[in-house]
């Protein structure tokens, strides 16, 4: 399998992720109406419950359900693990997550039990949202709207809230209460039924999703939930407080001005004048921390966000027009009319337009543009060079990639996760034994650490592939599939690695023999585990 990581496609991830969140909705009606349960009314106090109290579906069993909805977005053509757009993610996900365990929100049990990973698609409508086990779905539409990082920052914090406060596992339980098996089961049998070209069947499944969203939506109590604990961990983790209002004001705008369809997010989540009305409160409760005072940042769009708000845009809209607009927006005339940061922002999204339509000449001249601009912002300028490299790496330039990438490099500190699979394609293109064998090891210690990046296995998997390691690029391909949760695909890889040792592969290395056929048992069990879950 090989897995291409920037790969266009107009449909996918929206249908999948979209039907992934109305699955868990459409399953539980289905269920709903077999067992003629009635639906729970809504409690109206006014009082904020804590709802997460309940007794609710095991953790394991919400994780497993989980697991199989995010096996199918790995395999989805618009799921996008851009490793720069990731980075900018994470920079706000992981404070959220940091600031959720210390306020005693995300309890080490669930901590452990659940995923809580963001899974990215390039898919242009505004929207994030949480699926069972802690998986959360986050659109480029959103990125590419949000001003700021404390507004990003406010969504994810929600939805990251209803899944601490177990909302998901208590929709669950409430419309399913003997059988969370069936849902997955369910979960999976129309997720397979969405790939089918057949009319007639997505006709059927579009009418049950209508009458699905309604059963999806958390109840109010619920989203005043997870607005009170959100806005108490963004803010704990150091974002502008503010960040939810302009959020929530940038969404309304937005709404008004577009077509609703681009906007799933507000139709799971209504913006309500109480809710609006709420958060504006809450700033204003003197024991939230003000960020100016501590000296954090303040709510305010910067350089660096406004580039990856344009990669987001670049990255989810790959048509021909919307490429070469950008190459309007970034005429010389049009940028002395704007800020510092909307020029950056502009001269970032250009030049990736221009990457990706292959005019390299252009997009080189507009590099020049953005680097000279952001000279004196570290985040900005750190960027703009990645975004330089990119640009070398498009032309098979590996060593201009190299050379760029080591201005970068004040001391010898730890390479991110960007710049790892950059130097990784760039040696790749060097194409020599010698130029892979430093970076075989930076990756080897990276997967060593995270044994679940389905990415960089697969460049470790190529660099083993240059250097002719045989055995260990199967087993690196293999942890491809174990990282992506496909473990049947994982095994015939590990057979395939054992039967290559036995029949004395070339230069066949005894201790990664081992390696593979300790990780064969190991995924065997995880097959016969999966098998038994059905
Ligand atoms: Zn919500």
């Amino acid at each position: 399998m090989k897995i291409d990581f920037d790969h266009a496609s107009p449909i996918g991830f929206v249908n999948t992720m979209k039907l992934a969140i109305i699955l868990v909705a459409t399953s539980a009606s289905l269920l709903l109406s077999a067992q003629a349960a009635p639906p729970r009314p809504e409690t109206t106090s006014a009082a904020l419950p804590n709802l997460g109290d309940g007794a609710d579906i095991t953790t394991s069993a919400e994780r497993r359900i989980g697991d199989r909805i995010a096996r199918e977005l790995y395999r989805d053509a618009d799921y996008l693990d851009d490793a720069v757009m990731m980075e900018y993610v994470q920079g706000i996900w992981q404070p959220l997550l940091t600031a959720a365990r210390l306020r005693g929100d995300l309890p080490p049990e669930l901590d452990e039990a659940f995923a809580w990973e963001i899974l990215v698609g390039r898919d242009r409508s505004v929207n994030a949202f949480a699926l069972p086990g802690a998986y959360f779905g986050l659109h480029l539409g959103l990125v590419g709207v949000v001003a700021s990082r404390d507004e990003l920052a406010s969504v994810l914090a929600h939805e990251l809230s209803h899944v601490t406060q177990r909302h998901i596992a208590r929709k669950m339980t409430q419309q399913n209460q003997q059988t969370p098996w069936l849902l997955g089961a369910i979960i999976l049998g129309v997720l397979a039924a969405s790939k089918s070209p057949n009319a007639a069947n997505a006709m059927i499944m579009g009418g049950q999703a209508v009458g699905a969203q309604a059963q999806l939506n958390f109840s109010r109590d619920m989203e005043r939930e997870a607005d009170r604990v959100g806005f108490a961990v963004a803010s704990q983790a150091g974002f502008a407080p503010d960040g939810f209002v302009s959020m929530f004001d940038k969404l309304q705008q937005s709404s008004r001005l577009n077509d609703s369809g681009n906007f799933p997010y507000l139709r799971s989540h209504p913006l309500s004048s109480e809710r609006m009305a709420d958060m504006q409160s809450r700033i204003e409760l003197p024991d939230v921390q003000q960020p100016d005072k501590l000296g954090v940042r303040k709510n305010v769009q910067e350089a660096d966000q406004a580039m990856m708000a344009a990669r987001a845009r670049v990255l989810s809209n790959f048509t021909a027009d919307a490429l070469r607009n950008w190459a309007v927006d970034a005429d010389v005339a049009q940028t002395s009319r704007m800020t510092a940061t909307q020029k950056a922002g502009t001269l970032y999204g250009a030049t990736l337009a221009a990457i990706k339509l292959r005019d390299y000449k252009e997009a080189q001249a507009l590099w020049m543009r953005l680097s000279d601009g952001v000279r004196s912002d570290e985040a900005a300028s750190r960027l703009a060079r990645l975004l330089g490299v990119e640009l070398q790496l498009a032309q098979n330039d590996g060593v201009a990639a190299l050379r760029l990438l080591q201005s970068d490099r004040r001391t010898a500190e730890k390479l991110s996760r960007a710049e790892l699979f950059y130097v990784a394609q760039a040696r790749l293109q060097l194409g020599s034994k010698e130029a892979m064998a430093s970076i075989t090891q930076n990756l080897q210690a990276w997967v060593a650490e995270h044994p679940r990046d389905a990415q960089a296995w697969h460049w470790l998997a190529s660099a083993y592939e240059a250097e002719s390691r045989t055995l260990s690029a199967i087993r690196a391909r293999a942890e491809i599939n174990v990282a992506q949760l496909d473990y049947p695909g994982a095994l015939s890889r590990f057979k395939t690695a054992q039967d290559w040792a036995r029949n004395g592969g070339a230069g066949t290395d005894h201790y990664e023999a081992s390696i593979v056929d300790t990780r064969t048992r190991q995924v065997e069990s995880l097959v016969r585990e999966q098998a038994l879950e059905r």
